[in-house]
């Protein structure tokens, strides 16, 4: 049942992205959405202001459990980290502090990488925002990747076991990057945050503050500057608005599956696969195939008549 609320907030929150201000919700389907959070042992994600006839305009709500009364918090991202809400303990989040430099050392690029994942699991900010127990996610692959996949950051499955795109999601991601002919040793796989934004439950994932995202930002920006790609694919809203520093506000669509650039190198903005999970329309995989496909040729990658039919034909 985590699965299936989790899917609903990022559908929420996808919606919101492309410009969604109101969605309507039947009376029947809020009141399962209230028993599945009831069950789960927390308070109502979402909550309905009664609107005139039998519909309800619900907005994706963030909401403290410990408080269930409390008024809904209108944004899973909210706009400042003093808003940023309660962590697993009921504690308020610690305030993020300005983002610091840094300056890699000479070396290999596996020098410089070993040397800058050091720096992250040390990070004193980074730790004092992770839960017990659980683990910072750094990055996987190559430093010699030719193609750098970036995310929004950890979720449950991330943080327990330290690695990037482990979960469902993750697991979908290997799939595509499988299909393009490579693996996670030859790609490497990153995300904005470093640690899994703190929530007042066990389950679900919130949206990064703009605090949060500033102060993790350097060190992606260090993983890309070793790196140094052909080719960013952001996957997700977080990962393009943090790479490209666009305004929250701005209308995905109008960005999805063109050609942008990050630092002189070409970045292509797809959706992220947690949003394949839950749209299993075959056009929505061939969109973002196609945008893979895209990809492959700027990195140079050879593509068989096989991998260009991918999701096609088959509707
Ligand atoms: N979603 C992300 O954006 N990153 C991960 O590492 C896992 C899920």
């Amino acid at each position: 049942m985590r699965e299936q609320l989790e899917a609903v907030v990022d559908e929420l929150r996808r919606l919101r992205a492309e410009g969604t201000t109101q969605i309507f919700v039947s009376e029947d389907t809020l009141e399962r959405l209230r028993a599945a959070v009831a069950a789960q042992g927390g308070a109502a994600t979402v909550e309905a202001e009664p609107e005139a006839g039998a519909e309800e305009y619900v907005e994706p709500a963030y909401v403290e459990p410990t408080k269930p009364s409390a008024p809904v918090r209108k944004a899973s991202a909210p706009a400042s980290n003093s808003a940023a809400g309660l962590r697993w303990d009921g504690q308020p989040i610690a305030p993020i502090p300005a983002p610091s430099v840094i300056t890699l050392p000479k070396g290999s690029k596996d020098e410089q990488m070993n040397w800058l994942r050091e720096r992250v699991l040390t990070c004193e900010v980074c730790n004092a925002h992770l839960r017990p127990g659980r683990k910072l996610v750094f990055g996987v692959g190559t430093p010699e990747a030719e193609i750098f996949f970036c995310g929004e950051g950890p979720g449950a499955d991330e943080e327990q076991q330290g690695e990037p795109f482990v979960g469902p999601a993750g697991q979908l991601l290997t799939k595509i990057i499988q299909a393009m002919g490579l693996s996670r040793e030859k790609v490497y796989i990153g995300n904005v945050m470093k640690w899994r934004p703190e929530m007042p439950t066990e389950w679900g994932n919130r949206e990064p503050t703009p605090e949060e995202v500033a102060f993790s930002l350097p060190f992606l920006r260090a993983q890309l500057d070793i790196v140094k790609p052909k080719v960013i694919v952001a996957l997700g809203n977080t990962a393009v608005i943090a790479l490209l520093g666009l305004d929250p506000e701005t209308k995905m669509k109008d960005y999805r599956g063109k050609w942008h650039e990050f630092n002189g190198v070409p970045l292509m903005f797809t959706y992220h696969p947690s949003y394949l999970l839950r749209n299993t329309a075959l056009s929505v995989k061939r969109q973002v195939w196609e945008n893979m496909l895209l990809v492959m040729e700027r990195a140079g990658l050879p593509i068989s008549e096989k991998q260009r039919g991918f999701f096609l034909g088959r509707q």
